[in-house]
């Protein structure tokens, strides 16, 4: 019998789709599966115009069988089947897909089916494990069966056959194994259930495959049992998938075990966010906020996205453009019927629907933070200690183009709650003349606790928000203000308690110790942009505040992450007027000019401890703190 040749583009395209479209070969399971399923569905559809069909939805099936020896690998399906001609129009030509013109006719009916095939290559994508491929099929309505062989590239043949009823085989014998590639591994019953698990769980047909268990053999002694193997034709897959069920149908116990066995946590999640959405894009979501944090999440290991099913078949496993960065903790799926998908199918198009979709989660995902947050405070509490970092880094990120979206979700400890607290919170409880948001950065809300800047503020009971984040200094300064209260360091000169600004009270005017303060600044010298007479210490008899820009919060960080650039923050030294220790220095500055410069080195180093910053000469400190002990 004469072989028929591809057409000649056809055998081009075979090669390049054998060899580079497809990344992972593992996929031509799912591509032949599918088109299975694409046959089930046809004869289905057939069935509901035509009674003597006498099927119904719940009579078909796919089937799966291995033959070791032989090293074949079977797929068939009790579908519509196809012809002589069928075979050389859809399996004859490739990039002919008889199932997109079989929607195509279906025009508006088509959404009825779950029809998946669109471009007429997943078939091909067989050739990358098998080297020879035959097909024995049946049409409804046909009364002669025909067998296609093909072993790739130089063409195939067709010839008629036997088969018992309707439907198709497809036969792959698989390729010898390589160092590099195992393809017995497709002939192992636990490998194929794993793949039809990964990429066609939710085809709606049952994918039914012989399985081997083993049991207890029957009457054999408690004390010594024996085992047997056997065999039993299993369902391979769940056909339905959670999120395509009613909402009122699916129990809490369902969607944790589902995400558990899905993404692998112990842990159920913290929330459960379904979305679904008809009109320019049509999709189901089902998304999960975990209940802890990935170990790995901070790192470069963790891989963020969703996985995304076009009617129920996987076609990525983490696509990272459906979340944005901010929300990158969030794990679920996506399944939409109409995406444009390109021929891989791996290769999403990066197109309109998917940020539309996009755009739409992000939304979504906000609401339903937003409303843990007003409903269940303590969950919310718990969830920010997870990914309240994430949230922050979404403030800062892509120059505050998010700002607008996030701020209401931010928390930071409060001086006077003692836990976090929202910004409105805070806003809500600030005092008749406060116009401004204090906040204090440092170490820890105990280190910061201890600042004697915040003295005057706190016994004026100022609410301050402590700020223990690298991130946290960089989100308020990428806010500048929230509710229209601007944000304001506590920790710099300005911020005096809202009562002694305008009163007249205050006479500390910088005119009154001049001669003191100048004098410091002299001794200092560049190592101080000012030396002032403090608004904010009451028992302390310096401090060390930071000019507007740069904190020392941020110069630590920069330190430590561009030590290169040595980036610093103005240092103003602020001194405590009424303290004996600055009596002190201006008596010794009238007096003993040389001991008050001694003074003068050592408030600053002293302002230098307090504000975390390194002494510029530790031992120089050492020796004039042991000078004035003899
Ligand atoms: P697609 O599924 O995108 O149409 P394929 O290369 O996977 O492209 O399949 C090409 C065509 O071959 C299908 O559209 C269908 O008409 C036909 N076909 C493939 N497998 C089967 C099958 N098991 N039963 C009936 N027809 C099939
Ligand atoms: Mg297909």
């Amino acid at each position: 019998m004469a072989k028929k040749q591809f057409k000649a583009e056809s055998k081009r395209l075979l090669d390049l789709m054998v060899n580079s479209i497809y990344t992972h070969h593992e996929i031509f399971l799912r591509e032949i599966v599918s088109n299975a399923s694409d046959a089930c569905d046809k004869l289905c559809y057939k069935a509901l115009t035509d009674e003597s069909v006498g099927l119904d939805r719940k009579d078909f099936f796919i089937e799966l069988k291995t033959d070791k020896d032989a090293r074949l690998l079977t797929v068939s399906d009790n579908g519509i089947g196809m012809d002589r001609e069928d075979l050389e129009n859809n399996l004859g030509v490739i990039a002919s897909s008889g199932s997109f013109q079989f929607k195509q006719e279906l025009g508006d009916d088509a959404k009825d089916t779950d029809v998946i095939g669109q471009f007429g290559v997943g078939f091909y994508s067989a050739f990358m494990v098998a080297d020879h491929i035959t097909v024995v099929t049946k049409k409804y309505g046909c009364d002669t069966a025909y067998m296609w062989q093909s072993a790739g590239a130089d063409g195939y043949t067709i010839t008629e056959c036997e088969k018992d009823g309707v439907g198709t085989d497809v036969i792959l014998h698989l390729r010898p194994d390589t160092d590099a590639e195992k393809f017995s591994e497709y002939l192992e019953g636990w490998h194929i259930q794993e793949l039809i698990r990964k990429y066609s769980d939710y085809i709606r047909f049952p994918i039914r495959m012989e399985v081997s268990k083993t049991r207890r053999k029957e009457g054999s002694p408690d004390d010594k049992p024996e085992y047997e193997t056997y065999t039993e034709v299993e369902t391979l897959n769940s056909m339905v998938p959670i999120w395509q069920r009613p909402k009122s149908k699916v129990t809490k116990e369902e969607y944790d075990k589902f995400y558990r066995d899905k993404f692998n946590d112990y842990a159920d999640p913290q929330r459960v966010l379904r979305v679904s959405a008809e009109g320019a894009v049509t999709y189901t979501a089902l998304l999960f906020v975990p209940s802890q944090q990935p170990f790995n999440y901070y790192s470069r290991d963790f891989e963020a996205g969703l996985q995304l099913y076009s009617s129920g078949v996987l076609i990525m496993d983490k696509c990272a453009d459906l979340l944005p960065e901010h929300f990158r903790f969030v794990r679920g799926v996506v399944d939409s019927p109409d995406l444009s998908l390109n021929i891989s199918r791996e290769l999403l198009q990066h197109d309109r629907q998917l940020k539309v979709i996009a755009a739409n989660l992000d939304k979504k995902i906000r609401a339903d933070l937003a409303k843990m947050m007003k409903d269940e405070p303590e969950e919310y509490a718990k969830f920010w200690k997870n990914f309240g970092r994430q949230i922050k880094y979404g403030v800062v990120s892509d120059f505050g183009a998010h700002k607008q979206d996030l701020q209401d979700l931010l928390l930071f400890y409060s001086s006077t709650e003692k836990k976090p607290v929202s910004l409105a919170d805070y806003i809500s409880r600030m005092k008749e003349g406060q116009e401004v948001i204090y906040y204090a950065a440092g170490e820890s809300v105990e280190s910061i606790d201890r600042l004697p800047q915040l003295e005057a503020l706190k016994d004026a009971g100022t609410e301050i928000l402590y700020f223990t984040e690298d991130v946290d200094e960089f989100a308020a300064q990428t806010l500048t203000a929230y509710q229209e209260k601007k944000f304001q360091s506590a920790l710099s000169g300005d911020a005096a308690p809202a009562e002694s600004k305008d009163g007249e009270t205050e006479k500390l005017e910088d005119g009154d110790h001049k001669a003191a303060l100048d004098f410091v600044k002299e001794t200092l010298g560049e190592r101080v942009k000012e030396v002032r007479a403090s608004k904010i210490l009451k028992s302390h008899p310096v401090c060390l505040t930071a000019g507007p820009g740069l904190s020392f919060e941020m110069e630590k960080y920069f330190a430590a992450v561009q030590p290169e650039q040595k980036l610093k923050a103005d240092r103003i030294l602020e001194l405590n007027t009424s303290h004996p220790v600055f009596a002190a220095l201006e008596q010794a500055v009238s007096a003993d000019p040389e001991r008050a410069k001694k003074y003068a080195e050592l408030l600053y180093d002293q302002a230098l401890l307090i504000a975390g910053l390194p002494l510029e000469d530790p031992s120089g400190y050492t020796d004039l703190v042991c000078g004035l002990l003899v």
